[in-house]
């Protein structure tokens, strides 16, 4: 597969691809091998071409001559070890908001057989304005369309909670049941007002707003609000709380390496600090005043 730019566009991606180790193997031809350990690499071409009349010409797409190329080897993103790396992407990211949060939850959600037909129904309607059959689709396609349509549940369930005073920033996963519905597991992080929870210890205001079936809460990381270490005895060897990235990456892995249809949602900059320390001063140093 290959895509083509302008020959300016491609010489400011040539010069990162350099920085970042790709090898010149002529005047204008590099490799940037970026599957790492990947088992079935995929090619993808990068092509450059100068406009002619202010376009990029069909000539200059087949042609070898005036062609500037990277040749790109990337991940194919299905096989074991791709998994496990993205697993452990994830898990740096959770493991930077895990530790920027007072209160961290599993947030597990499942549908309501009746929200089951209104989803499948929602979505083949949806495609219909588009000019798709739903029955066309493949099984993955499917599952795509239906999580799209989840997530989007899940979103007004945060809009509502940021509106009842509720600061959070999460991560959901969703993953195929065994019929293929999706089921999803959210990460929810707590930075402001304190979920009330139940006498067992369930955050009732996160449980509340779900409206499409089922969920289940469990606080797995509860932190110091000044320190931000973890609160309690010590923790455990697989407990997400453990400040070592092995352990946090273990404990998602579970979710993400196994399943190759699982799809991820998060907040806007998920565990990117620079992001993490402006939404924290925005919204809850800001709120309060200087300290
Ligand atoms: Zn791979």
């Amino acid at each position: 597969m290959a895509q083509l730019v302008h020959v300016g566009q491609w010489a400011e991606a040539a010069r990162r691809a350099v920085e970042q180790g790709a090898t010149k193997v002529s005047a204008a031809t590099l490799v940037h091998n970026l599957a790492r350990a990947c088992e079935a690499p995929v090619y993808r071409e990068y092509v450059g071409a100068v406009p002619l009349d202010g376009r990029i010409t069909d000539q200059k797409r087949r042609g070898r001559k005036g062609r500037y190329n990277i040749e790109y080897w990337v991940r194919c993103r299905k096989c074991a070890p791709c998994r496990r790396a993205r697993a452990r992407y994830w898990a740096a990211l959770m493991q930077t908001e895990l530790a920027a949060a007072v209160r961290s939850w599993m947030w597990t959600l499942t549908l309501h057989p009746d929200y089951r037909h209104l989803l499948v129904s929602r979505s083949m309607l949806r495609l219909e304005h588009g000019g798709t059959v739903w029955e066309h689709l493949s099984e993955d396609q499917q599952f795509a369309e239906l999580v799209a349509d989840l997530y989007r549940e899940v979103q007004r369930a945060f809009k509502r909670l940021r509106k009842a005073g509720h600061l959070v920033r999460y991560v959901a996963i969703a993953e195929p049941h065994k019929d293929g519905f999706p089921h999803l597991h959210v990460l929810v992080h707590e930075h402001g007002k304190p979920f009330a929870e139940d006498e067992k210890g369930h955050a009732t205001a996160l449980e509340r707003e779900w409206k499409c079936g089922f969920s289940y809460t469990k606080l797995i990381c509860e932190r110091d609000p000044g320190t931000r270490r973890p609160k309690g005895p010590p923790v455990g060897r697989n407990h997400p709380c453990s400040d070592t990235l092995g352990k946090v990456s273990r404990y998602v892995a579970k979710y993400l390496a196994k399943t190759l249809g699982c799809r991820i949602r998060a907040s806007q900059g998920y565990g990117k600090p620079e992001r993490l320390s402006k939404y924290v001063l925005n919204n809850i140093v800001g709120k309060r005043g200087p300290t």
